[in-house]
C-alpha cells in the first residue's frame, strides 16, 4: 500500500480535501465494485454513494489522533481509507484525476490502483496525467469528464507483443469543493473482441457450408424444369445427387445444433457415470452395418466389464465413440481396418504416451493437471491415409477438413470439434498420433470417479 498512501499524502489536498479525495475513493470503489457486479449505476446514485462514503470515512477511527493531543511522543500516521486497499487489490486499472493543483488546469493524477500501476508501468502515481498516459482518445475522455462532466469512453490498444484491447471508461465525481475529480476505468475487452470474431467467423463459415449444397439443389430443381423436363434417366440421376445434398445439409444442421447445445453447458461438469467399454460395445451395434457395407474391418480390444468406469454423459459419450469410430470407417476406406481399444486405468502420462514411433502426435486438448486423477482411454486407429503433420494443429477447429481430402470424403467438418468439446466439458484430453500414408489414431480419454 506504500505507493497508493504516498500518492493521497504527497500530492493530496490537506484535511478537508483529504476527506473529500476519501469520500471520492469510497465512491469510486462502490461504483468498480457493482460495475464488476454487472450493475449500471446513474451520476445521481453515484452522488448517494459518494455521500455515503464520505459518512463512513468522517467516522473511520482515527490512529493519526495521537499526534494531534498535546505532547504525544511520536506521530502515528492516520491509516489508509479502507477503501482505498480494496481499490488497490481491484483486478481492473483504476485512476483518479484531479483538475486541482497543476498550472493551466491539466488534469492531475491523484491515484492508481497496482493494476493500473503495472498497465501504465507507473513509478508513482502523481504528476501530470499526460506525462502517464498517452493516449490522446482517453485524455480527452478524461477532460470530458473532468471538465464537461459527462461520462466519456475511448478504446485503446496496448502496444507491444500482448495487443491487449482496452476500453477506458472516464467518469465525472460528484465533489463539494472547488476540486473537480474524475474517474477513470480500464476494462480489457482483448477476449470480448476475440469471441466477437470469432462468432462473425463461424457465422460466415456456417452460411457458406450450407449455401453450396443449396445453390446445386436449386441448379438441378431447374434443369429438372427446363431441359431434363422429358429425361427420365436424367431426372433419376439428378434426384440422387439432390438427395445427398439435402442430406448434407440437414447433417451440417445436426451437427451445428449439437455443437451449440454443448457449448452451451461446457462450463457445468457432468455428474453421472457410465462404463466407457460398454459404450463402446452400443455403438458397434449401430456402426457395424456401415463398417460391413463399406467392407471396414474392425477389431476391438476392452476392458472387463465395470473396469472402464467415467465420470460422464452417457449421451455425449457414445457422440464422441461415434464421431472417431465413424471418422475410422470413413478414411480407412473400402477393405480398410479400424481398431478401437479401451484402456481402464492410467495415469496422465499413460494416457498420452505415443502409441508407434513413427509419425507424428500432438495434444489437441489438454485437462489440468491440478488433482493426479486417474483416466480410461479410447483409442480408435485406422488404416487410412493419415495426415500431414503440419495439418495436424488446425484438427478440432470447426469446418476443417485436411487439403485434399474435401470431395472424397465430404464430412462436415465439425465431427472432431464436437469431440473436443464434449472430452473438455469431462475435463479430460484428446491426442492426435498419425504418419501420412500409414493411418491415424485418436484417443480421448476421460476421468475415472475419485475414490472415497
Ligand atoms: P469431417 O466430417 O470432415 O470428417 P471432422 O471434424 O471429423 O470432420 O474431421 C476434420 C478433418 O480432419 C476431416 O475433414 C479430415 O480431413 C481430417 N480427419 C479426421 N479424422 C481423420 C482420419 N481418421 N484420417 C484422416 N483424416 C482425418
Amino acid at each position: 500500500m506504500a505507493t497508493v498512501d504516498n500518492s493521497l499524502r504527497s500530492t493530496g489536498p490537506a484535511h478537508g480535501g483529504r476527506i473529500a479525495l476519501a469520500a471520492a475513493l469510497a465512491a469510486v470503489v462502490i461504483i468498480v465494485l457493482l460495475r464488476t457486479a454487472g450493475a449500471s449505476i446513474g451520476v445521481s446514485a453515484v452522488s448517494g454513494l459518494a455521500a455515503a462514503g464520505a459518512a463512513v470515512l468522517a467516522l473511520w477511527p482515527r490512529s493519526g489522533a495521537a499526534s494531534e493531543s498535546p505532547g504525544a511522543a511520536e506521530i502515528v500516521e492516520r491509516p489508509d481509507p479502507p477503501y482505498a486497499l480494496v481499490l488497490e487489490s481491484l483486478s481492473d486499472p483504476v485512476l483518479l484525476a484531479s483538475d486541482q493543483g497543476e498550472e493551466n488546469g491539466e488534469p492531475r493524477l491523484v491515484f492508481a490502483n497496482a493494476a493500473a500501476r503495472e498497465l501504465l508501468r507507473l513509478q508513482r502515481s502523481d504528476g501530470l496525467l499526460a506525462g502517464h498516459l498517452r493516449n490522446p482518445r482517453v485524455l480527452e475522455a478524461v477532460d470530458e469528464a473532468l471538465h464537461g462532466r459527462i461520462e466519456s469512453e475511448a478504446v485503446f490498444e496496448e502496444g507491444g507483443a500482448r495487443e491487449r484491447v482496452w476500453r477506458a471508461i472516464a467518469r465525472p465525481l460528484p465533489s463539494d469543493g472547488p476540486e473537480r475529480l474524475a474517474l477513470l476505468c480500464m476494462r480489457d475487452e482483448t477476449d470480448a473482441r476475440r469471441n466477437e470474431r470469432m462468432r462473425a467467423d463461424f457465422l460466415a463459415n456456417a452460411s457458406h457450408e450450407l449455401r453450396t449444397p443449396l445453390a446445386s439443389l436449386t441448379g438441378f430443381i431447374e434443369t429438372l424444369r427446363g431441359h431434363a423436363k422429358d429425361d427420365l434417366a436424367a431426372q433419376g440421376r439428378f434426384l440422387a445427387i439432390m438427395t445427398q445434398q439435402a442430406q448434407r445439409m440437414s447433417r451440417l444442421i445436426d451437427d451445428l445444433l449439437s455443437l451449440s447445445r454443448i457449448e452451451l453447458n461446457e462450463h457445468i461438469a457432468p455428474g453421472g457415470e457410465l462404463d466407457l467399454g460398454l459404450a463402446v460395445t452400443d455403438v458397434l451395434d449401430a456402426l457395424g452395418p456401415i463398417a460391413e457395407e463399406r467392407h471396414v474391418r474392425i477389431e476391438t480390444r476392452t476392458p472387463p466389464a465395470g473396469a472402464a468406469v467415467i465420470v460422464g454423459d452417457r449421451d455425449q459419450i457414445i457422440q464422441v465413440i461415434q464421431n472417431l469410430v465413424d471418422n475410422g470407417i470413413k478414411y480407412a476406406g473400402e477393405g480398410g481396418k479400424v481398431t478401437i481399444e479401451v484402456q481402464s486405468d492410467l495415469g496422465i502420462e499413460e494416457a498420452i504416451r505415443a502409441r508407434s514411433q513413427a509419425g507424428a502426435r500432438l495434444s489437441l486438448l489438454s485437462p489440468d493437471r491440478g488433482r493426479p486423477l486417474r483416466y480410461a482411454a479410447l483409442t480408435v486407429a485406422d488404416s487410412g491415409p493419415g495426415i500431414a503433420r503440419e495439418f495436424l494443429p488446425r484438427l478440432s477447429e470447426r469446418f476443417y477438413r485436411v487439403e485434399g481430402q474435401k470431395g472424397a470424403y465430404a464430412g462436415t467438418g465439425l465431427g472432431l470439434a464436437i469431440v473436443k468439446h464434449i472430452v473438455n466439458r469431462h475435463r479430460g484430453g484428446l491426442m492426435v498420433e498419425s504418419a501420412e500414408g500409414e493411418g491415424a489414431a485418436f484417443t480421448a480419454y476421460f476421468p475415472r470417479p475419485v475414490e472415497g
